[in-house]
């Protein structure tokens, strides 16, 4: 059984005209999964994340920041491209929590998969702050939930944003019950994620060229990221899922298609079978290109469902 986490306070996130991450981006996603073909989804409101569960891996004061949120009327600005609006603080608030909620369904049995469609996305935040269209980082705030409230002892984090998570790697950099795994374009946006970025061991950074496509993503997974991953025998697979690799995304230069959003999504789901108890929590990232941010989400929740 899949189970799809989402909530209408997603929607009423607006950084504003003109802004790539849009609601229009969560309106594709629910388009695209609102089909017969997943009438089986259990499809589940998420709850708020409690400041509690927020500050195992924010600081004080910037849960308080986005708690407070923008003023009325107002917009305001937490970096250059990350802004709240009205609707923000209840998306953030909601887009972590539905994360923190699959967790509890996958380690509890009613759940064996789930997919989070959520916005904002999570993988920039840092302790300290926001970015990167980033307010919280929902899958850190998972992780910690999965090592402080459920007491596992091995955590993987696979990202195959086309950015670097660079929030979920300084998060968890000194932290060996987290494995955070990552593919993404080199150079670009936020600089970070060298292969020389090891952590205590427990970071694999791996890069792909403007330009490399399929052949070269699956070659990078299935030689180097998969392998360490297989070797860490995670009791938990969490994914930073970021669609923005896609060939028609604005934002980089990677030439992957649908199909290969199903290919690496096979793989972790094989990853959590051989390990996990098939125990699965996936969450949406980036995907900047409306057509291809369904069509690259289908083919991702075909593949969990099967
Ligand atoms: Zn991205």
């Amino acid at each position: 059984m899949l189970r799809l986490y989402t909530h209408p306070a997603c929607l009423l996130h607006d950084p504003g005209p003109g802004h790539a991450e849009r609601p229009a981006r969560l309106h594709a996603v629910l388009q695209a999964l609102d089909h017969d073909r997943y009438a089986a989804l259990d499809r589940i409101e998420a709850p708020r994340a409690t400041r509690e569960q927020l500050l195992r891996v924010h600081s004080a004061a910037h849960v308080e920041e986005v708690l407070l949120g923008a003023p009325p009327d107002d917009m305001l600005a937490l970096d250059q491209d990350t802004v709240m609006g009205p609707g923000s603080t209840d998306a953030a608030l909601r887009a972590a929590g539905a994360v923190v909620a699959a967790v509890d369904a996958v380690l509890d049995g009613t759940a064996r998969r789930a997919f989070c469609a959520v916005r904002p996305p999570g993988h920039h935040a840092t302790r300290d702050r926001a970015m990167g269209f980033c307010l919280f980082n929902n899958i850190a705030v998972a992780a910690a939930h999965a090592l402080l409230a459920h007491g596992l002892k091995r955590i993987a984090i696979a990202d195959f944003d086309v950015h670097h998570g660079n929030g979920t790697q300084a998060i968890f950099e000194h932290e060996p019950r987290v494995l955070f795994a990552s593919s993404h374009q080199s150079p670009l946006y936020p600089d970070s994620g060298r292969e020389d970025e090891r952590g205590v061991g427990n970071i694999v950074n791996g890069t792909l060229s403007p330009g490399a496509g399929s052949h070269e993503f699956r070659e990078l997974w299935d030689s180097v990221l998969l392998p360490r991953l297989h070797a860490f025998k995670p009791q938990l697979v969490l994914v930073s899922a970021g669609f923005d690799a896609h060939r028609n995304d604005p934002l980089a230069d990677i030439r992957l298609g649908s199909e290969d959003y199903a290919w690496i999504t096979e793989r972790l789901a094989a990853l959590a079978d051989a390990h996990a108890g098939g125990r699965l929590v996936s969450t949406l990232e980036g995907g900047y290109d409306l057509a291809a941010l369904a069509a690259s989400v289908s083919a991702h929740v075909s593949a969990l469902i099967a």
